[in-house]
């Protein structure tokens, strides 16, 4: 048997959860079209549908809640909140924001202009989405080994240092307002970005005057990534790794919803003064005056004392062992996975389990639904209906290489039973496999189709 390690907490309070009988899951699928997305979170068991504000949040949060001060300006909820923002990321300015997705909205609103490009290893949907409502080219500059499912590579979230310093080559310092990384990498399996490259993207933006952003969402993760698999880290806290890599930037947009394990919140935070102006100025726009920017009081006092709590070694240690162990038991299960293990979520590689159902019949959506009607499982497509296109110049349907399944773990949420009930059903799948059939659309809306597609059994 894998290693579960213990959690670090108890319970104290629970949230009743009840999994329907098999005829009342097939009805909620087909009353779905077959799409989890739109099945009632009443009806599902277990729901690892996203790790994005789903997390628990600790006797010391909720006891900070109650002291939130919903001052309009210059609250003592903003000074709590600014200090833990100080201590662990240490740059010059920084702004509460609604979730993570605002603070790039306000970034790119102030920094982007039409035609320029924002090179990163990979961008999160939100970063991509923002950067081009703006006008802007997203860039993705991941190393290659990021798409071999089976490489082994313990930073496969890492940028490829000679593609970016050829993509600022071509492009011009002048067409690249700024440059980002996402730690961990979120679209390309939570794989984490080591600090020697993390030192290195820092010292390429900076020869070419680019100043360098990392996007935050699950920054304390890859801390313990680092810590456990970087030479020379492996006696340094989290936190003085946090500290290392963010002094290497000029600035963060975060989604607290992620590791500061609140339900909702994010962050911008940077070191130049002018662009400090500019955004804060963007941000009373948008979102509220900049002591609060968009949440209450006592969110801000939520998120200060969850960014230390994220950064807590005993937590970050079950946290990412919750993921090995599930990753082990869904592979003892006679699945593939993306290996080796990210920090929020198990990908399953749907393709393999299935292969005589061909892309334009959704293999990854397939298993998503057995999940769900062999045992009330909710995880997420990320595949065909995701990302399949048209061909802007052939018309011919483009379809992604991997047909994938993403298990998506809250955090504080579930305990080893709930995992080892999500690999068990996974295992009862894997023996019907090969009788388990596509789908087709009977609805499909031109842009983000997972969302709202509707969907008929073959
Ligand atoms: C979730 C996420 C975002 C967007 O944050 P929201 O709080 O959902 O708006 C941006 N980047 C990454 C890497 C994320 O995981």
């Amino acid at each position: 048997m894998p290693h579960y390690p213990p959690e670090p907490f108890r319970i104290k309070m629970v949230e009743p959860i009840r999994l329907i009988d098999r005829a009342a899951r097939e009805a909620a699928l087909k009353e779905a079209g077959y799409n989890v997305f739109t099945i009632k979170a009443e009806d599902i068991f277990i729901d690892m549908l996203t790790d994005s504000g789903t997390g628990a949040m600790s006797h010391h949060q909720w006891a900070a809640i109650m002291q939130g001060d919903e001052s309009y300006a210059g609250a003592r909820s903003f000074v709590r909140l600014e200090a833990a923002v100080e201590d662990i990321f240490g740059f010059k300015h920084f702004m509460p924001t609604h979730q993570g997705r605002a603070a790039e909205n306000i970034l790119s609103a102030v920094l982007v202009k039409p035609g320029q490009y924002v090179p990163s290893n990979m961008h999160f949907d939100t970063t991509d989405a923002n950067i081009r409502a703006r006008g802007g080219r997203p860039i993705n500059l991941v190393i290659d080994e990021a798409f071999d499912p089976a490489d082994p590579h313990p930073f496969k979230g890492n940028m490829d240092i000679a593609k970016l310093k050829a993509f600022i080559e071509e492009t011009g310092v002048e067409n690249i307002p700024f440059g980002m990384i996402t730690v961990t990498n979120n679209a390309g399996g939570g794989q984490p970005i080591s600090m020697a490259n993390l030192r290195a993207v820092s010292e390429t933006y900076h020869e070419y005057g680019i100043p360098f952003f990392i996007d935050a969402a699950r920054y304390a993760e890859n801390c313990y990534f680092i810590k456990m698999r970087e030479p020379g880290y492996g006696n340094k806290s989290p936190l003085e790794i946090a500290r290392e890599m963010f002094s290497l930037a000029d600035g963060m947009t975060m989604s607290a919803k992620k590791d500061a394990i609140v339900n909702i919140g994010g962050l911008l935070c940077m070191n130049d003064d002018v662009i400090f102006q500019k955004t804060r100025n963007e941000l009373i726009l948008r979102e509220g005056f900049p002591t609060y920017g968009g949440l209450a009081g006592r969110d801000l006092d939520a998120m200060a004392v969850g960014l230390r709590e994220g950064l807590d070694e005993a937590y970050l240690a079950y946290r990412l062992g919750q993921t090995a162990y599930l990753s082990e038991r869904i592979k003892e299960a006679g699945l593939g996975i993306i290996e080796p293990p990210g920090g929020h979520a198990v990908y399953i590689d749907a393709g393999r389990l299935l292969p005589h159902i061909p892309h334009a019949e959704f293999p990854g959506m397939a298993l998503a639904v057995e999940l769900y009607r062999e045992g009330g499982i909710r995880g997420v497509e990320i595949g065909s209906v995701m990302f399949m296109h048209e061909d802007p110049d052939s018309g011919e349907m483009v379809y992604p290489e991997l047909e994938l399944v993403r298990l998506a773990i809250p955090r504080r949420v579930y305990t080893q039973s709930h995992l080892d009930y999500v690999a068990d059903t996974l295992a009862k799948i894997v023996q019907r496999a090969d009788q388990i059939r596509g789908y087709k659309f009977t609805y499909a809306p031109k842009l983000l189709k997972h969302f709202t597609a509707r969907f008929e059994p073959l």
